[in-house]
């Protein structure tokens, strides 16, 4: 069995996208499907070695949807190489350490510490940042690389010969290459699939989404040890876990609430959401159960997960980010894959001498990151099954393995 958690830190160091952007000896016309992360994130790396990106985006305005997000340092690492420090700078909290607390106590359980381990192993910083700041710095990075990014324009149709694609207005648009990055409810990953059924399912898990305004927070003295220093906090029990952090400067008390739900997200109604995840972590640590009443609104979303594909590329379309790998959150590393299919779809075009040879070049960016991204999906299916153990001798065994890594920080909380 792996030992936790290092065995998920190893898939910190992607051994394909560590080198800086190259120059494409062969500069492309691409379309880039999609302004999500995982879209603008490629469209800069394929501009950063010198392509021609246009991004189409069917919603009417840019942005995401959600609070924070965690980039690990996988990720930083590739968007410092593409130029990204100056536009996230203001934006990122870089915290200290993830604390593994028992669900009903809080006591820390685990700890992985992030500064300076993160850093010195894998040579970038782990960052925490609001969704919104995240999406509006790769946005304006890949405007100030001459990419061009159209809104209200949702693509219908593939064709993987011309390559192009229809739109719903029912113009069209050519180029030399289609990447598309337009989630999980993917119309590209029908026409690279060959129209099969790729499977893409809910997992069983949903997770409640919210922010918590830090002044309540720092007003209860049993709460306000929670700010005392940039970190993560994970309360982990029996099928359920509570993610939290702060982001924007400390000005925002970010909490993602993992919880068992197999019924249908259509039939879901958002009005009880909040008496329903109080619910779901009655008995838990008190502070726990403090901070949550104090959410005043929060979403429950659907956490998705699919398998490897068997294909992500079909002629000269291909499908990356979400579209390509969901996965469940529990590593943190949705985006963060993205961002290095991006990386490492601009590598392998840089190694082409002529146009000929695109199609060789997608072949080996696609092996490469089906794998990847295949074991970061397992590796998430694997994190909830040892985060998620009831009280018992599993629980105990996962427990002694996890010893905190050192007793110096405040555990008597
Ligand atoms: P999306 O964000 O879904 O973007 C797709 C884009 O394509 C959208 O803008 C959409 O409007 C557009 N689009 C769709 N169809 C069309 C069309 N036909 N025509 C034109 N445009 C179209 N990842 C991390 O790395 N770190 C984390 O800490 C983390 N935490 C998470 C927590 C939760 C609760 C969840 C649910 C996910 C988390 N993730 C995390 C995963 C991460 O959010 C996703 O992997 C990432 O946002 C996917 O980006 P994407 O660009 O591939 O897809």
């Amino acid at each position: 069995a792996p030992t936790y958690p290092s065995n998920c830190l190893e898939f910190l160091n992607d051994p394909l996208a560590v080198e800086k952007a190259i120059p494409a000896k062969v500069p492309l016309n691409i379309i880039v499907v999609g302004a999500g992360l995982g879209g603008l994130a490629t469209a800069i790396a394929l501009a950063s070695s010198g392509h021609t990106v246009t991004v189409y985006e069917q919603a009417q305005k840019l942005g995401e949807v959600g609070a924070g997000i965690q980039i690990p340092s996988n990720s930083t690492r590739l968007l410092s190489r593409l130029g990204l420090d100056p536009y996230l700078k203001e934006y990122v909290t870089e915290p200290e350490s993830i604390s593994f607390r028992r669900w009903q106590s809080g006591d820390v359980i685990g700890l992985t510490r992030l500064i300076p381990n993160f850093r010195e192993k894998f040579g970038a910083p782990y960052y925490v940042i609001h969704r919104a700041n995240f999406h509006s710095a790769l946005h304006k990075r890949a405007l100030d690389l001459g990419v061009t990014v159209k809104v209200a324009s949702r693509v219908v149709g593939y064709d993987i010969e011309g390559p192009s694609i229809v739109l719903a207005n029912g113009e069209t648009a050519s180029a030399d290459l289609i990447v598309a990055a337009d989630g999980v409810k993917s119309v590209a990953r029908g026409t690279v699939d060959g129209g099969g059924k790729p499977s893409f399912d809910k997992t069983g898990f949903a997770a409640y989404r919210a922010t918590v305004n830090v002044e309540r927070i720092k007003e209860d003295p049993e709460l306000s040890w929670l700010l005392e220093k940039p970190a993560l906090n994970i309360w982990i029990g029996d099928q359920r876990h509570v993610m939290t952090y702060t982001i924007g400067a400390g000005k925002s008390f970010n909490m993602v609430l993992s919880h068992p739900d197999d019924s249908d997200p259509s039939t879901w109604d958002q009005k009880n959401t909040l008496s329903d995840m109080r619910r779901e972590f009655q008995g838990w640590d008190s502070r726990l159960e403090k901070i949550i009443v104090l959410i005043e609104k929060t979403i429950k979303w659907p956490l998705i997960s699919g398998v490897p594909l068997p294909r992500w590329v079909n002629g000269k379309v291909l499908i990356l980010g979400d579209a390509a790998h969901a996965m469940l959150p529990y590593m943190s590393q949705g985006a963060a894959m993205a961002v290095e299919d991006g990386a490492a779809l601009a590598r392998s075009l840089s190694k082409i001498t002529n146009a000929a040879d695109i199609p060789r070049a997608l072949r080996i960016f696609e092996q490469v990151r089906i794998e990847r991204a295949g074991m970061m999906q397992e590796a998430s299916l694997l994190n909830g099954k040892l985060w998620h153990f009831a009280d018992g001798p599993l629980q105990e065994a996962r427990d002694a393995a996890m010893k905190p890594e050192t007793m110096g920080l405040p555990f008597s909380h």
